[in-house]
């Protein structure tokens, strides 16, 4: 197939109704779990996808978090096969104790997506109407925006984004941007007064040429203490950035506090924090952060985001989401920040990688769209994955292929597996495993 064959069987597909794609014959209260598969696209960063198979020819798709490996969601398989899919929560429930925090969390989102996508199938919604209502049309983006040594090209980049109808911009601001200058850095790597002024100069021209009214966050700042952080902090002030993200680790709550407290500008972290309790809770409930970024391929997709979110929104902060997978685990977030409250903006990373689009059908064509994409209304997650377009990208050879080898729990609490060999009342030796 040529690329422009590709493209045109692409919006052959997008252009089917979305009836098409419902199993009218699905029986709800039978439906089982029979199998999950896995694939992995090597992208601007490795999208594991996963396909969640029934008996009744419904399938769903997830996607483990950017960067992570399938495995964290295959060791799963044996804890949901049999299952009804559609008993979400319970599922869920019977996965938690295995996902951990950063791509760890990658699985147990991947489930979840999954899950979301066969259930708005069977019952015919959008998988925003499994979680809530819908109280936006357009989901609003920020595009990652690669940096250079050279204020004048950098605030260059970024005026072409806004050229492309973005209207919410962040920039990468490493502290090694200027460490080849004289007294820019001190012994540990931070910037000194002096440097943070040649940071500032970046920032400057990058305000110049989006505007000085333009929503701009910054990130990457590298390795900070909490005193540093709050000089950087205080050293942005003048310029009014929608937030400064991740100045410390995001485990430290109690050195955020100190930091929210100390500036005016906005603080923001979240992307490798998995579950409300496990990641989100001290950060929201001490007020140790003015705004929450999860990514909801780490943090636990559209159920456990949201409920993130709304434990953040009781506290007056707002959501912005991370992102830099592939285009289901974007729609899966795009459903997600449909319903959410306090949702600000999500980030986009693949503005730079011409085929992203052409990995899924079902969605109307661009998928961005002034800087937006629209929240779909079809059944599920509303996508389906361009077979050929996949198969060009794939890390591995195969395309979802059989995984007997995690039919078995691999992980797992404890098991009654039974029966135990032992000695009997009359001293005969019982249940003795052979092979
Ligand atoms: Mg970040």
């Amino acid at each position: 197939m040529t690329r422009r064959e590709l493209i045109q069987s692409a919006s052959l597909a997008a252009a089917q109704p979305a009836s098409a794609q419902v199993n009218k014959l699905s029986s709800p209260s039978q439906l089982k779990i029979t199998d999950m598969r896995a694939c992995t696209v090597a992208a601007n960063y490795d999208y594991p996808i996963i396909r969640i198979d029934t008996n009744q020819g419904v399938y769903g798709l997830g996607e483990v978090r950017d960067a992570g490996v399938k495995g964290i969601a295959l060791i799963l398989k044996a804890h949901l096969l049999g299952k009804n899919p559609l008993s979400i929560e319970s599922n869920l429930a019977a996965v938690r104790p295995f996902a951990g925090q950063g791509r760890m969390g990658g699985g147990y989102s991947a489930v979840d997506m999954a899950l979301h996508d066969i259930a708005g199938k069977v019952y015919g919604v959008p998988a925003w109407r499994l979680i809530g209502e819908k109280r936006r049309d357009k989901i609003r983006l920020y595009c990652d925006t690669t940096g250079h040594n050279d204020p004048k090209i950098y605030g260059h980049r970024m005026l072409k984004r806004k050229q492309m109808g973005f209207t919410f911009f962040k920039m990468d601001l490493y502290t090694s941007m200027v460490e080849d200058r004289p007294g820019a850095v001190n012994q540990s790597g931070a910037a000194t007064d002096k440097g943070l002024k040649y940071l500032c100069e970046y920032i400057a021209a990058v305000r110049d040429a989006i505007g000085w009214d333009a929503p701009l966050a910054a990130d990457h700042f590298g390795r900070l203490s909490v005193n540093d952080a709050i000089r950087y902090a205080r050293a942005f002030e003048p310029y009014q950035l929608a937030w400064a993200e991740d100045l410390i680790p995001y485990t430290n709550w109690r050195g955020y506090k100190k930091i929210s407290d100390a500036t005016t500008t906005p603080t923001l972290t979240g992307e490798d924090a998995f579950g409300l309790e496990e990641g989100f809770q001290n950060l929201i409930e001490n007020q140790a952060i003015d705004i929450i970024q999860p990514d909801p391929e780490t943090s636990g997709a559209l159920r456990e985001t949201k409920r993130i979110a709304e434990c953040a929104d009781s506290f007056g902060i707002p959501t912005v989401l991370h992102f830099a997978g592939s285009p289901v685990g974007c729609m899966a977030s795009v459903h997600l920040a449909a319903t959410l409250k306090n949702f600000v903006v999500m980030e986009h990373h693949a503005v730079d990688m011409p085929w992203w689009p052409d990995l899924v059908t079902g969605v109307p064509k661009p998928i961005i769209q002034s800087g937006h994409i629209p929240v779909p209304d079809t059944p599920g997650l509303g996508v389906e994955l361009n077979e050929a377009v996949v198969r060009e990208h794939l890390r591995y050879p195969g395309y979802f292929e059989p995984t007997p080898m995690f039919d078995d729990f691999i992980v797992s609490g404890y098991r009654r597996v039974g029966p135990w060999p032992h000695f009997d009342e009359d001293g005969n030796y019982v249940n003795k495993i052979t092979y």
